[in-house]
């Protein structure tokens, strides 16, 4: 088998590549370091096993020969290795020497390159490493050796004198002696710098300065220091997305999660998954079953969640018995589920709570056209425990209904990492009554990150009713409405 060398990219886990992405859903051994980005690792298959050989705060690192060793071990065991490193494998990062060894051993190898942090992390500063004229070359030089002492390897007075950008990796605690060196092999000590801490993560943060005045600005590590006439540019891109450095907690089962997730991170925000609800099939699936089969019998079919659209198809025998019955959605996400489905929603009320759509279905019938059978039947399957304005507004209104349990609603069981990833989360948000119900009990009241965020006022109730305060409710009660509540929460 064989020992992959992937480069990981800098940070931003959608940097890695789709090549990079196949072979860690194939690996049997992910190894990787401390600074990896965890949702990379989640892309190996659950049960694949998964080695830590990065520095612990505080702890021993695995040497270089101990990894060597132990790739060549794996390879020579028949298993696929992912050997997942930051950037690019080949970067300052002893990919070389971890390939050197594979072939000593005669262990087929393959290098995944990556996205190198030397060429991103600038970008995502908006800073570009080369501009026509002014910054004509890019030298990446390592800030590993201390130039003070004499040691090393590395030609300052050559990198000076090229007079193009100047990239320097490892050198956030080397930052003083290293711009004194470029300074004193004659680069001008105006030429703009800077260094670029966390960058491509949500946490980037970039400072600006001189040569001259970098190193009062005290970086850290990582960082990526760039010097140069283009360090000066100031094509801020990142840093400036509406919900940057947010971290935001998400609730939601999978595999929605997973759309508000990505739609929060698309506004620069860090999500979070936690999700506390799971849909299981219901206790009793017979009776979605024959609905299903009867379901041309009905004058309308309601569907209140995409889940239960979902659920709810599964059964569906044959979809042309849908051709004479009305379907109503309880808002613009059931709507799409159906749409997904080829079912265009025929109503879809304005506010997507279930009073609203009570009230839009009674709008829909003439109060003279009803005749002594009321005014017609409705299926509506949707979660086994669910609250009961809807059946009972219309089963008052005349409606024959029919409620049927489409899917159960089950909480998962409490994640032993949660404490961890809720520690600095700044935001958590809601998106039904339920996922509150179940985080507060699997985690506590107490564990609830500062700003709660929920869908609408029902949410927001039980919020309140387990002694949360809501700090931001959407009032377009989508997953959308939810992201634009809290864009204007942040820019207000
Ligand atoms: N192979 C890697 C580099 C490894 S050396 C690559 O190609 O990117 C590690 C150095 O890379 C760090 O000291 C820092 O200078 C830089 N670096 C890595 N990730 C970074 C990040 N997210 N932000 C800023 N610099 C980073």
């Amino acid at each position: 088998m064989t020992v992959y060398l992937v480069g990981a990219g800098p940070g931003d886990p959608a940097l890695l590549t789709l090549r990079g992405a196949e072979v860690l859903a194939g690996a049997d051994v992910v190894v990787y370091d401390r600074l990896s980005v965890t949702s990379l690792l989640d892309l190996a298959p659950a049960d694949a096993e998964r080695i830590s050989v990065g520095k612990q705060p505080g702890g021993p690192r695995t040497s270089q020969d101990d990894i060597n060793a132990l790739l060549v071990a794996r390879g020579q065991a028949g298993q696929q290795v992912v050997r997942l490193k930051g950037g690019d494998p080949f970067v300052f990062a002893r990919g070389g020497e971890e390939a050197a060894a594979l072939a000593a051993a005669g262990v087929a190898f393959e290098v995944v390159p990556g996205i190198t942090s030397a060429v991103a992390v600038p970008a995502y500063a908006g800073i570009p490493v080369t501009m026509r004229y002014s910054s004509t070359s890019f030298t990446v030089v390592t800030g590993h050796e201390d130039p003070a002492k004499g040691e090393g390897s590395v030609n300052w007075e050559a990198v000076a004198a090229l007079g193009g950008t100047v990239v320097v990796l490892m050198g956030a605690a080397r930052c003083r002696p290293i711009c004194d060196r470029l300074v004193a092999a004659g680069m001008a000590p105006d030429t703009p710098a800077a260094a670029v801490q966390w960058g491509t993560r949500p946490s980037q943060r970039t400072l600006r300065a001189t040569l001259a005045t970098l190193a009062d600005l005290d970086p850290q590590p990582p960082a990526t220091i760039v010097i140069g006439e283009v360090a000066a540019a100031d094509l801020a891109w990142y840093e400036n997305r509406p919900l940057f450095g947010h971290r935001i907690v998400v609730t939601r089962a999978q595999p929605q999660a997973a759309g508000l997730a990505a739609e929060l991170r698309r506004r620069g925000a860090e999500a979070i998954e936690l999700p506390v609800i799971a849909f299981e099939p219901p206790e009793d699936l017979d009776r979605l079953e024959k609905a299903a089969a009867e379901v041309g019998t009905y004058d309308w079919l309601v569907l209140t969640s995409p889940t239960g659209v979902a659920r709810f198809f599964e059964q569906l025998p044959d979809a042309r018995s849908l051709g004479g019955v009305k379907v109503a959605a309880i808002g613009p996400g059931t709507a799409a589920a159906l749409a997904e489905r080829n079912v265009v929603a025929d109503l879809v009320p304005e506010q997507y709570v279930a009073e609203a759509l009570l009230e839009a279905l009674s709008d829909e019938v003439e109060p003279d056209e009803v005749g002594p059978e009321g005014p017609g039947r409705v299926l509506i399957p949707r979660a086994e425990t669910a609250r009961d304005v809807l059946p009972d507004g219309l089963a008052a209104a005349g409606w024959d209904v029919d409620v049927v349990p489409a899917y159960r609603t089950v909480a998962p069981a409490p994640d032993p990492a949660a404490a961890a990833l809720l520690a600095d989360a700044e935001v958590i948000t809601f998106t039904s009554s339920s996922t509150v119900t179940n985080f507060v009990d699997s985690y506590g009241a107490d564990i609830v990150p500062e700003v709660v965020a929920t869908i609408g006022p029902i949410t927001s109730q039980t919020a309140r009713s387990r002694g949360l305060e809501v700090a931001v409710e959407a009032s377009e009660h989508t997953v959308d409405g939810l992201v634009s509540a809290l864009e204007d929460f942040f820019t207000r």
